[in-house]
């Protein structure tokens, strides 16, 4: 029996590669010091892991931005526009893959970066791999190769990890028509064979091609390329030691492809998929290892050794000790590195700490397991510590809060329903809310200046009192109020000064949430994000918004919105518990909401916007799965929003154009009015409605919040034309696509200047 170890965190403990790279960028330092952090990380990686007895340990799991762009890089997928990069003077190899990530704009060059998306349905960002037609595929980059001799230097053999070619493929873009991006396979395959040509003559034993892709929904001709492709590997190497590494979701319909293809090992993720070790077991060739991903690689939860045990336990009776490897259930990147650095006691109470597992103890995990199954006795001390502690964890005061179970297991259809159905409350929230046709408003965040975040990091340091604090943002407030006033707007917001972030705000008021001062983990290049940790049935102990709303509509005659965070985006963005479904926590969540929401109506908040981003992104991988998913989502949402009169205008915000594949459910959470990005794919957007007739008001983004650059007015009136053509201008609200907090106050000003006067000029068409 073997352990092994699939990747782990590069962004170093204290986050050093961040830091590094973004002076580096800035010009702060130089390439070489990036080098050196870079390298640092890797040796003390390498080390951890040997030092705890990963006997697996592997190596280009580290990156200086996304590891699909490494392989990008690695095959010479650099699409022809950053070319010129390199030939500027003084540049280096690293400045081109920077390029690629970030875009380039120095020296008369201005070259945009590479698209970027989520990898699976993990909050990690890949940077996309572009696909032409005549697509050739080189060794370039020689980072795979170079960085097991670097570890064979210190004495270990690593694993080298690919990402196999067929997700790889799989995971690109067709850039042009005339092509399928899978036939390319015959193109990259002689590159893949001479990367591991050249690890062989280095010493490789065991290389891990990561082949997510197998647990998707996959066509016959992606099935069919699988099995050629690791026939021809299989040729070409017949005795290298290959492993197939599979996450994020159970192989399902694929077991029987999966298991045929001619490895050595196949990993499989047992956290989100249990059930999956009989059919799996059952199909496994003779002489095939089966890597048991067991300890949890996306959340922070302390692992539960006995149901492990019993799990290992299964798998070693069928098919032997030496067939069976103990491993995270992914790769470590989803986690934070280390607990042991966590130094935020007085929020993470000692209670809390004892549950949980960083990378660094997730790696102890999986060695303690290996040595408790094939040598009990000697680790009788560390298998009553992880009971205890599961134990304890359980049956905890902490977690469990008997009247949030209770208004949970006692929910009723009416808690998910509004009093009337959207017609009807139309009506009375038109008699109060007297708003002209084509309504203008924002969604939510103004400029979060430097100046706004350094009164809170001084708040948070102690040197500014809460009153002083308070002060200012309620100045900050005003200010925004007025303006919004002064140029028009029609439904103001206060504009969110008083806000971290969007869910971390909640977090911070909610009961079963908790924090943590160093538990950051890479969201895209040097971007690191600290979810919060639910851990406990959550409830709102008081009003959260209602003192920042008030205020706001008390000094002006507009109507102020309130803006609130929905069920399951906090619950996307959290780690969550482990001991319940996610659905449960969603609805508690939800009901928290809805409390927030009821006390806003009393304040005399008379339209509530309930931000919903995530809602798109929490869509299981495997289609079969979203039906489910969508019903107990969608009605978390309806839950958070129904506690109110049918005169309260409830809105709702989304950021993905991509959702005509969900409309329906989308319709289904019945929110009086919904605004949505849109601008980059206006027309995508506007073609769902042609088909299908969105019921209820719609504010589709008039421009791009993500760039700096102003839009002008007859830009907008175009965009409203359009939309006008499909949506009847009785549901059409104008707002931009998205909250404004990332952007200057100069720019913003002018926009929605210019945004008011598209409006009115709309206005004008119809009365004509
Ligand atoms: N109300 C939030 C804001 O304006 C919405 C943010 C979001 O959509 N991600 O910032
Ligand atoms: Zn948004």
């Amino acid at each position: 029996m073997l352990t092994q170890n699939l990747g782990y965190p590069r962004i170093g403990s204290q986050r050093e590669l961040k830091k590094v790279c973004e002076n580096y960028w800035a010009g702060k330092t130089g390439l070489r010091n990036v080098q050196t952090v870079g390298k640092n990380i890797r040796h003390e990686n390498w080390q951890l892991q040997k030092e705890a007895g990963i006997d697996l340990i592997p190596s280009n799991d580290f990156s200086f931005y996304d590891q699909v762009l490494d392989h990008s890089f690695m095959f010479g997928t650099i699409p022809k526009r950053y070319h010129e990069v390199i030939q500027q003077k003084g540049n280096d190899e690293l400045d081109l893959y920077f390029a690629m990530a970030r875009g380039y704009q120095k020296d008369g060059l201005d070259i945009v970066a590479m698209e970027m998306t989520k990898w699976f349905d993990t909050n990690y960002h890949y940077i996309v791999p572009e696909f032409y037609k005549d697509q050739q595929f080189k060794l370039f980059s020689t980072k795979i190769i170079d960085e097991f001799y670097d570890a064979k230097q210190l004495g270990i053999i690593t694993k080298p990890v690919l990402i196999g070619p067929v997700t790889y493929l799989l995971l690109g873009k067709e850039k042009e028509a005339g092509f399928q991006k899978l036939d390319l396979i015959k193109n990259l395959l002689p590159v893949y064979l001479e990367i591991i040509t050249r690890l062989k003559t280095l010493g490789v034993e065991w290389i891990q091609f990561d082949e997510p892709f197998l647990t998707l929904d996959l066509s016959e001709k992606e099935q069919q390329t699988y099995k050629d492709t690791y026939k021809q590997i299989r040729k070409e190497f017949p005795f290298l030691k290959i492993e197939i590494a599979t996450y994020f979701e159970s192989l399902g319909n694929n077991a029987a492809l999966a298991t045929s293809l001619p490895v050595d090992a196949l990993h499989i993720d047992l956290v989100r998929a249990p059930q999956q070790l009989a059919e799996v077991i059952a199909h496994l060739p003779e002489k095939t290892i089966l890597s048991l991903g067991i300890v949890d690689g996306r959340n922070i939860w302390k692992n539960d050794f006995e149901a492990s045990l019993a799990i290992i336990g299964k798998a070693v009776e069928k098919l032997g000790a030496d067939r069976v490897w103990i491993a995270p259930s992914c790769s470590l990147v989803h986690s934070p590195c280390d607990l042991d650095s966590e130094t935020n006691e007085a929020v993470l109470t000692i209670g809390i700490k004892q549950w949980l597992a960083f990378a660094k103890q997730k790696i102890n995990e999986v060695v303690l397991l290996k040595n408790i199954t094939v040598s009990g006795g000697s680790c009788q001390r560390e298998l009553a510590e992880n009971i205890l502690a599961n134990t304890n964890r359980n049956g905890s005061a902490l977690i469990h809060n008997p009247a949030v179970k209770q208004r949970v297991s006692s929910i009723t259809e009416k808690d998910a329903h509004r009093r009337s159905a959207f017609p009807a409350r139309k009506i009375q929230q038109q008699e109060l809310l007297r708003l002209s046709l084509f309504a203008t408003t924002t969604i939510g965040s103004f400029p979060q200046t430097a100046e706004v975040r350094s009164w809170r990091a001084q708040f948070k340091k102690g040197t500014l009192s809460e009153a002083e604090y308070n002060n200012l943002i309620e100045e900050e407030t005003e200010k925004a109020v007025k303006w919004q006033e002064e140029i028009g707007l029609d439904v103001l917001v206060h504009g969110e000064f008083e806000r971290n972030d969007m869910v971390e705000y909640f977090g911070e008021q909610l009961a079963g949430f908790t924090f943590t001062q160093n538990g950051w983990v890479q969201s895209y290049g040097s971007r690191c994000v600290k979810p919060p940790i639910i851990y406990g049935d959550v409830s709102r102990p008081e009003p959260m918004t209602v003192k920042w709303s008030g205020y706001a509509q008390s000094l002006t005659k507009k109507w102020m919105k309130g803006m609130l965070t929905g069920p399951v985006t906090i619950l996307q963005w959290s780690f969550v518990r482990n001991d319940q479904p996610r659905s449960e926590t969603c609805t508690q969540i939800a009901f928290a909401i809805r409390d927030e929401v009821v006390d806003l109506e009393k304040a005399g908040i008379k339209i509530i916007q309930i931000d919903e981003p995530a809602i798109r992104e929490g869509l299981p991988l495997r289609k079969a799965d979203w039906q489910a998913y969508l019903d107990w989502a969608v009605k978390a949402f309806r839950i958070s929003a129904s506690g109110v009169q049918d005169d309260t205008q409830i809105h709702t915000h989304m950021c993905y154009s991509e959702f005509n594949d969900i409309i329906k459910s989308i319709a289904d959470m019945d929110a009086d009015v919904i605004t949505i990005e849109t601008s980059r794919s206006q027309m995508e957007l506007l073609d769902v409605f042609a088909d299908f007739k969105y019921p209820n008001e719609i504010g589709p983004g008039v421009y791009d919040i993500h760039s700096p650059r102003v839009p002008n007015r007859a830009e907008m009136i175009n965009l409203l034309k359009k939309a006008e053509a499909v949506i009847p201008e009785s549901q059409l609200w104008v707002n931009p696509d998205c909250g404004l907090k990332t952007r200057g106050w100069d720019e913003t000003k002018k926009a929605l200047v210019e945004m008011v006067a598209a409006a009115t000029a709309m206005r004008e068409t119809v009365t004509v």
